[in-house]
């Protein structure tokens, strides 16, 4: 494993050797804090963040969380002290280059032949971008995405001011087809919002079909890859891959949003929007009188709705991706170890009478429910075995997540469970992080005897 603590002192050594030729100077004494002081405060610092689940560990399986890659960790510290600001050239050039080092390699991962892009703080300001360049290049039109779309693309139509419709989920959480041509027809949809990997149930877009309807009515296709994206790594239809089709048609669309801070082992604070036509760079023209003064090549904040970004994220990206490239033997490897328990989960559900799998997962994400006969049943069982696991002693606690569904969604599926309330929850587990596969068997076991009535 990486040693973080011999690793984190190489950063401050190369921001001293670097700074050294500058000169020595003087910290204003507003500034000096007490080592005592400061060993004091960082104790209760270290006490307070020991109120956290432990997101790291294998058995932790609820929520898309995970600690950064350390080699991303000693990326984000070594420009961290320098503090480069990816805004501007001026702000930061050396991570400004590594960005769009970055987003070329992305653009290949998704088979862009030209790309304009780069990242952004979260996934939810990448998409909004996304939105806006739909909402410029066809002014009136409305937004179209599927009802399991994550829930910023309505909340985000409204902050720009553009009818959003939600498109009918099928009965695998999928985009129906039959419903968004019948929206299509009406003429009234500029973009369609194709999600590969919805944020319930990883749930994939049937993306070659939306874009032949989108395309047939002169209609553009933006992907929410926020989730999904990096899956396009092993996307090749094998045993311990994903489907290949949805993931070859992202060479056809005409922007695409992924989240370094999901799948690509990085802290929050990373995502990204790729756009396959450079020209809607022109959307974005402004003059800014603070910045832009050392460069004729194109500066990031000149193609970018934020002003200020941490180059440090870049940094973080640009050396994970050095030592794990995005390549099937790079972090394909580690998709493919979710994938695997991801599916061997599937399995164990398949034959077991406690558990029962809500649908199959096409991506990393497994959803299951107690065995109940009513959906009131259903609901407090899934609560009770999320809390139950959570409980057990720190060296065997396993960690999950709930997920609403209604009474039509288990339905469609075949789970036949008398709908006394109109939702319930049931259980999502994410299986995010690598080591989590050799887990799953007794995870599994341990989840079937705590959810016994
Ligand atoms: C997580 C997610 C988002 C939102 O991204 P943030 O980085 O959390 O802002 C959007 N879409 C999908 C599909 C997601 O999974």
């Amino acid at each position: 494993m990486t040693d973080l603590a011999a690793w984190l002192p190489r950063a401050v050594e190369a921001n001293l050797r670097w700074m050294a030729p500058f000169g020595a100077f003087q910290q204003h004494p507003s500034l000096a804090v007490d080592d005592e002081i400061l060993a004091s405060a960082f104790n209760r610092l270290a006490e307070r963040l020991t109120d956290n689940y432990p997101f790291g560990h294998p058995r932790y399986v609820g929520q898309m969380l995970k600690p950064p890659h350390p080699a991303a960790v000693l990326g984000y510290v070594s420009a961290m002290l320098i503090n480069p600001n990816n805004h501007a050239l001026d702000g930061g050039p050396a991570t400004a280059q590594m960005e769009k080092e970055i987003m070329a390699r992305l653009a290949g991962m998704f088979g862009m032949a030209e790309h304009l892009g780069h990242l952004t703080s979260s996934g939810t300001i990448a998409n909004l971008e996304a939105l806006w360049v739909a909402r410029q290049s066809h002014p009136g039109k409305a937004i179209a995405y599927s009802a399991d779309a994550h829930y910023t693309h309505s909340r985000m139509c409204q902050v720009i001011g553009v009818d959003g419709i939600a498109i009918a989920a099928d009965d695998a959480g999928r985009m129906d087809l039959a419903d968004l041509e019948r929206h299509l027809s009406t003429g009234r949809i500029g973009t369609v919002v194709a999600t590969l990997g919805t944020t319930g149930l990883g749930a994939l877009d049937p993306l070659p079909s939306i874009v032949a309807l989108a395309r047939a009515h002169g209609t553009r296709v933006h992907v929410d890859t926020a989730y999904g994206g990096f899956f396009a790594l092993i996307a090749d239809d094998s045993a311990d891959g994903v489907a290949r089709a949805p993931f070859a048609a992202l060479a056809d669309v005409d922007s695409i949003v992924v989240d370094p801070h999901k799948h690509g082992l990085q802290p929050y604070g990373c995502g990204a929007v790729l756009f396959a036509d450079p020209s809607v760079g022109r959307f974005y023209v402004h003059d800014s009188p603070y910045t832009y003064f050392s460069s004729d090549e194109v500066h990031l904040g000149e193609i970018s709705l934020e002003c200020s970004r941490a180059g440090a994220a870049a940094a973080a990206l640009w050396l994970t991706l050095e030592v794990i490239p995005l390549t099937d033997a790079g972090l394909g490897q580690v998709l493919r170890a979710n994938r695997r328990g991801a599916l061997e989960w599937a399995g164990l559900l398949a034959t077991s009478d406690d558990l029962v799998a809500y649908q199959a997962p096409e991506l990393d994400i497994v959803t299951y429910f107690p065995a109940r006969g009513s959906m009131s049943d259903v609901d407090q069982a899934s609560q009770a075995l999320f809390h139950a696991a959570s409980e057990l002693p720190p060296a065997e606690q396993i960690h999950l997540a709930t997920y609403a569904v209604t009474a039509a969604a288990l339905a469609a599926r075949g789970h036949r469970i008398t709908a006394d309330a109109t939702t319930a929850r049931i259980i999502r587990s994410t299986v995010m992080k690598p080591e989590s596969s050799t887990y799953i068997g007794d995870i599994h076991r341990r989840l079937v005897s705590l959810s016994r009535p």
